[in-house]
């Protein structure tokens, strides 16, 4: 289908607590407030690009669980193709437990369940499907070996290859030369380039290097100091926007759901990454990882409220 982005990720149901400081090893806080919502980078970044506008469809493995269908549901609800969806049985759906404390960070433990069950064969079944894709959009919360057999194959196919490689890990550079859009952020761009990203020099030499590595463009995002984007023919630092953030749990899949849901929709990438900028810092200011995706209405009001 035109304008489609095909998601291909994990989905995972967020067990929240919300803390006055995190715990250390070995101390208890006593006094979380404890909500559920549905997460895992695949499922964030499929509902955002989604309720951004873009015809999503989204390749991913729930276990048999009652947390499987209320996320079947809300993928529906946003506007997902569920086509593609698989379920195992006597597996448990992906589970995050999520740590928030009272400034808005968190940490996060990841039990990845059904997601772990997502192989290279079942990519095969879904072949049409990725035949028809104009982007193809993968998180490393699913088995390597297939994040790797879908580059390959949508290489293969000469499709477009958008990476967000969360959590942080070294990929071959036969795989980042297959990329169109490498989006990383500060750990990630750290880690992948081997180089620090403190000062805004450092991040512009990191850039660098990633783009060196092969794909044709790279974003990183930097939290509250923006995101810096760069291709052979420009770069350019884009400064986040001011709000006071209660839980940035998604922010980073927003941004990522959103820029790919502009990217197919042909729009210019300064324009795309600004809208994207919008959409994760409105991301912020609520709670949980896909209640908090901000739908176009919502993201063109926030720009509207703060053109300078
Ligand atoms: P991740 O969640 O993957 O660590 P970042 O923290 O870099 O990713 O956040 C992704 C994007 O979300 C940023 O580039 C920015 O657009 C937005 N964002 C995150 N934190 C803030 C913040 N405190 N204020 C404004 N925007 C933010």
């Amino acid at each position: 289908m035109h304008n489609q982005v095909v998601v291909i990720g994990s989905s995972n149901i967020d067990l929240i607590a919300r803390l006055s400081h995190l715990p250390k090893p070995g101390e208890t806080v006593g006094n979380a407030e404890s909500s559920q919502a549905h997460g895992g980078k695949g499922a964030n970044q499929a509902v955002a690009a989604a309720r951004a506008g873009a015809a999503v469809s989204f390749i991913t493995s729930l276990g048999d669980d009652a947390f499987a269908d209320s996320m079947l549901q809300d993928f529906k609800r946003s506007g997902i193709n569920t086509d593609y969806v698989v379920q195992h049985k006597n597996t448990p759906t992906g589970t995050a437990y999520i740590w928030v404390d009272a400034q808005g960070e968190n940490s996060i433990a990841v039990a990845p369940g059904a997601n772990y069950k997502l192989s290279p064969d079942y990519i095969d079944e879904c072949r049409i499907l990725i035949s028809g894709a104009e982007l193809i959009l993968l998180q490393l919360e699913i088995p390597f070996e297939t994040v790797e057999y879908v580059i390959d194959l949508a290489a293969s196919l000469g499709k477009k290859v958008m990476l967000n490689p969360a959590p942080a890990q070294k990929l071959e550079r036969k795989h980042l030369k297959a990329l169109y859009n490498l989006t990383v952020n500060e750990t990630e761009a750290a880690m992948i380039s081997g180089l620090p990203v403190d000062s805004p020099e450092q991040v512009m030499e990191a850039g660098k290097k990633l783009l060196s590595m092969g794909p044709e463009m790279v974003v990183i995002t930097l939290g509250s100091r923006g995101v810096f984007y760069l291709t052979k023919r420009e770069q350019k630092m884009v400064e986040a926007y001011p709000v006071k953030p209660v839980d940035t749990t998604a922010a980073g899949d927003v941004f990522c759901g959103v820029l790919a849901s502009q990217i197919v929709q042909n729009k210019k990438m300064m324009e795309a990454i600004k809208y994207a900028n919008a959409a994760a810092a409105l991301s912020t200011t609520r709670l949980g990882a896909q209640p908090s995706a901000p739908n176009q209405q919502e993201i063109k009001a926030f720009l509207d409220q703060h053109e300078f």
